[in-house]
């Protein structure tokens, strides 16, 4: 299966595609992760990406495309994956269009996870991340076991760069002008599932796995 999450910052499409990514047992690709990775390594993607990155505004094109080029081409992809955060432009979407054409592949759905810009902010201003896993944490919704401790390692939860109000401003506007046309991108594909981003974690996994066995 190859899924694409779609959703604005905050949507919850990093918790819900792990979730889902452990339940059909298929990678889940998030560029982000990817990119912060590449940052923490000093790569010289990481440090082209790092400026960008720190201002909320998107990565350029042809750096992302190469990267989901490469990830999706490794040997745990064969059965499928799960893309996180991929793709934001319309630009990305055709590329990844192409690939796959040229694969002989196709996509089984995107999940757009809908949620008003309101809650956006307090979700993304509470998250925490561990410095080492990346596991996410919340500091309303889905705390650690012992404040500001990763519960899965033991490690330091630390709070995003781009996780303050006016990044998260700007991602926003990224999102409205780059990525929101993609809604309509994959509808006229009837590749668009749309699920409330808004709830209980588990109810929103059962939705997304109705929606794909559906
Ligand atoms: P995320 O972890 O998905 O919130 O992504 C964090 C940041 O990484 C974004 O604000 C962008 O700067 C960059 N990024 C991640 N994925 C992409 C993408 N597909 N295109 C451009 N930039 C991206």
């Amino acid at each position: 299966m190859k899924i694409i999450f779609l959703g604005a910052p905050g949507s919850g499409k990093g918790t819900q595609s792990k979730r889902i990514a452990e339940n059909l047992s298929i990678p889940q690709l998030s560029t982000g992760d990817i990119l912060r990775e590449a940052i923490k390594a000093k790569s010289s993607v990481g440090i082209e990406a790092k400026r960008y990155m720190d201002e909320g505004n998107l990565v350029p094109d042809h750096v992302i495309i190469g990267i989901i080029k490469e990830r999706t081409g490794e040997k745990d992809c064969s059965n499928g994956y799960i893309l996180d955060g991929f793709p934001r432009t319309v630009a990305q979407a055709d590329a990844l269009t192409e690939m796959l054409v040229a694969e002989n592949q196709n996509l089984d759905k995107v999940i757009y996870l809908e949620i008003e810009n309101d809650n956006v902010v307090e979700r993304l201003t509470g998250r925490r991340v561990c410095s080492a896993c990346g596991a996410e944490y919340h500091i309303k919704f889905k705390r650690s076991e012992k404040a500001g401790v990763c519960d899965l390692c033991q490690n330091e939860l630390i709070t995003r760069a781009d996780d303050n109000e006016e990044k998260i401003r700007t991602r926003l506007e990224q999102y409205d002008q780059q990525t929101s046309p993609l809604i309509a991108y994959y509808e006229e594909r009837n590749l668009l599932k749309k699920i409330p981003a808004k709830g209980d974690i588990q109810e929103i996994t059962q939705n997304i796995m109705n929606a794909l066995e559906g």
